[in-house]
């Protein structure tokens, strides 16, 4: 179907991994929104699929794809630093996963397709409002070079979904090499089934790190390597999840669940994009360090599996593995190729300057390479401070080739109120066309998109007061 080569791996585990089940075709009348060229072309298929009537059955639940046993998930996770037992696919449905033409395997999940038998009393429903936000925030990171699941297709399912207050419902395509989280091997091994983590670790290990396989160690290590990289890439973007805990954390090293999760505008180090973490857990500033945490608890749950000094040694690497790749992202977001003893003043001082400030982070970076003016506007009028920084950094980077900076530091990221546009847009008028505009711009964030230079900005003064809740 599609043009899919369809593959059940994750079905060849036993039972007791997850619950074979169809989607609930949730709704009335689906209704294609929009769909991805560029990530149907990651699992082999040609857009013009999206034609197809049977294309919005499909993914919206409605129709089966055909080939493939549809199932969800269990697993389980540590939430807000405590364990919650069993969670699992409670509104996920796995309903394929297809080679590509570089032998790539993908999952094709869909999100708030019904009640599976995880849903823990809850509806299995996903709102407009979070798809959305999504649909339009996995692209951006894409488009920003961070590892990410990705959105395939969006479809309203003309039903309403209670929240604090009803809301239109969607269903949401995610496509990722894997879903699998660390609360997965968390599951089997606080359940007391050492063979099964052993047999999952296996399964990971074979179909995503081939050149790993018999290494559970050596795995270990990688998995830290990429969780260290992909918070060195959220930080140097200015990205924060909302929710990190276990169960939201990819064993790929993909940004995984987007629920609340913010790019900073104003840079505060202490920034929280969720309005429902109260105590500031998952702040900006401490996410590389819960990202170690995360990783403690996967080590734990990999103990009957690997040494435990390995496991230490394992973790250890955490650290600097991540200093190493946030100074390659911002040295080159500042265009610094040629090593200087000063560079990590420069980076540090910058920082502390945007941060006394509350200067917008992404144009922070983004007019170094134009006027002076438009930059240091950005720091309040005649901010002897911000002046005396400039200076320093032209200085520091004469001899250096800065005709690069444009292609590194985004004119466009996904701010809350661009993505609250292209919400309101749908839900309030139907209005497909700015959803579109704001797709492509996220997703080539580098151009200028003339014409469309506000969403480039800071809120403004109605939006500014947005907040983003767990409520999804
Ligand atoms: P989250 O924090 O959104 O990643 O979700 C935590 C757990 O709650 C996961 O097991 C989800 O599948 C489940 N969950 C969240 N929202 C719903 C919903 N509306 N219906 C069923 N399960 C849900
Ligand atoms: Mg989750």
């Amino acid at each position: 179907m599609f043009g899919l080569k369809l593959e059940n791996h994750y079905a060849r585990l036993p039972g007791e991994f997850y619950t074979l089940m169809p989607g609930e075709k949730v709704g009335v009348r689906p209704q294609l929104l929009h769909a991805n060229a560029g990530a149907a072309a990651l699992i082999g298929m040609e857009p013009a699929a999206f034609a197809d009537p049977a294309f919005t059955q499909v993914f919206s639940g409605h129709a089966p794809l055909e080939g493939f046993s549809p199932l969800a998930m269990v697993y389980s996770g540590h939430q807000f630093g405590v364990w919650a037992g069993q969670l699992g696919d409670g509104r996920a449905l796995l309903i394929g996963q297809a080679r590509n033409a570089h032998g790539e395997l993908w999952d094709i999940q869909l999100k708030g397709a019904g009640e599976t038998p995880y849903s823990r009393h809850a509806d299995g429903r996903a709102v407009m409002r979070s798809s959305i936000r999504e649909y339009l925030c996995s692209e951006a990171m894409a488009a920003l070079g961070i590892p990410t699941t990705r959105a395939l297709a969006l479809v309203a399912t003309n039903e309403q979904v209670w929240r604090e207050i009803p809301e239109p419902g969607a269903v949401l395509t995610r496509l990722a090499r894997s879903h699998i989280r660390f609360g997965h091997f968390e599951h089997f091994f606080h359940t007391g089934r050492p063979e099964q983590v052993r047999q999952l670790a296996d399964h990971v290990i074979a179909e995503y790190f081939p050149h790993l396989v018999g290494d559970h160690a050596g795995w270990f290590g990688e998995v830290v390597k990429r969780t260290a990289e992909l918070m060195a890439g959220w930080q140097s973007a200015g990205f924060a999840h909302g929710v990190m805990n276990t169960d939201n954390m990819s064993i790929l090293g993909l940004t995984l669940d987007y629920g609340p999760f913010g790019f900073m505008e104003d840079y505060d180090p202490g920034f929280i994009c969720n309005h429902t973490d109260q105590q500031g857990r998952y702040a900006f500033d401490m996410q590389p360090a819960i990202a170690h945490w995360n990783l403690r608890a996967l080590a734990l749950a990999l103990s009957g599996l690997i040494a435990k000094e390995a496991l230490i040694g394992g973790l250890e690497g955490y650290e600097s593995h991540y200093r190493t790749r946030y100074r390659v992202l911002m040295r080159a977001r500042l265009g610094l190729a040629r090593e200087d003893e000063g560079d990590d003043r420069l980076i540090g001082d910058l920082l502390a300057l945007m941060a006394r400030a509350r200067a917008d982070y992404t144009l922070s970076f983004r007019n170094l390479s134009g006027e002076d003016m438009d930059w240091l506007k950005l720091f309040g009028v005649a901010n002897p401070d911000a002046q005396a920084w400039l200076s320093r950094y032209r200085l520091r980077t004469q001899g250096e080739d800065l005709s690069g900076l444009g292609a590194v530091n985004p004119k466009y990221v996904l701010r809350n109120w661009v993505a609250e546009t292209a919400i309101r847009a749908v839900e309030d008028r139907g209005d497909i066309a700015t959803l579109d505009r704001i797709f492509k711009l996220v997703q080539s964030p580098f151009e200028t998109h003339d014409g469309d230079e506000a969403f480039a900005a800071p809120p403004p003064p109605e939006m500014r007061e947005l907040e983003v809740s767990c409520s999804s």
